[in-house]
């Protein structure tokens, strides 16, 4: 009953482009997340390879790491109890088309590059990317 994380989230630039940030949010908002930090920025393609440096083998990371760094985004601290998991939840699959109903991914996504939203997948990596946005 008392597990209060923050994890971070990202919305990505096909979301942002669309003017769908704030919509998201609510999203956020109505299922118990407070928005703790938030920032809207454009990252250098550098950045975002230092970012997604899990994935620096896999044959998507240069589209990936390009497409986050091509236009503006909304990183966010969000606070909630179990918040990993639950951003996780209310994000849905990674690809749109496997998302469940009343997830981010399903009402926004159009591809699984452009699955609209970000979320630290484990504790150890929300800090780790918080610090990497918020640090200052
Ligand atoms: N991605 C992609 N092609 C793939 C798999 C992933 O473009 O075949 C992108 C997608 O935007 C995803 C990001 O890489 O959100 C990171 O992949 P991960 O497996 O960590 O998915 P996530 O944690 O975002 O659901
Ligand atoms: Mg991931």
């Amino acid at each position: 009953m008392n597990n209060v994380e923050q994890t971070l989230s990202i919305i990505k630039p096909d979301a942002v482009e669309r003017n769908l940030d704030n919509e998201i949010k609510q999203m956020f908002i109505s299922k118990g997340f407070k928005i703790v930090q938030e920032k809207k920025i454009q990252i250098e393609k550098s950045e975002a390879e230092k970012f997604y440096k899990v994935h620096e083998t896999k044959p998507f990371y240069n589209d990936l790491c390009s497409y986050l760094s091509s236009g503006p985004i909304v990183a966010m601290i969000l606070e909630k109890e179990n918040a990993v998991l639950a951003n996780r939840d209310l994000m849905g699959a990674t690809n749109p088309k496997d998302a469940a109903e009343g997830t981010i991914r399903k009402k926004y996504g159009i591809s699984i590059d452009k699955n609209s939203v970000h979320g630290s997948d484990s504790l150890e990596n929300a800090r780790i990317e918080i610090e990497f946005f918020f640090k200052d």
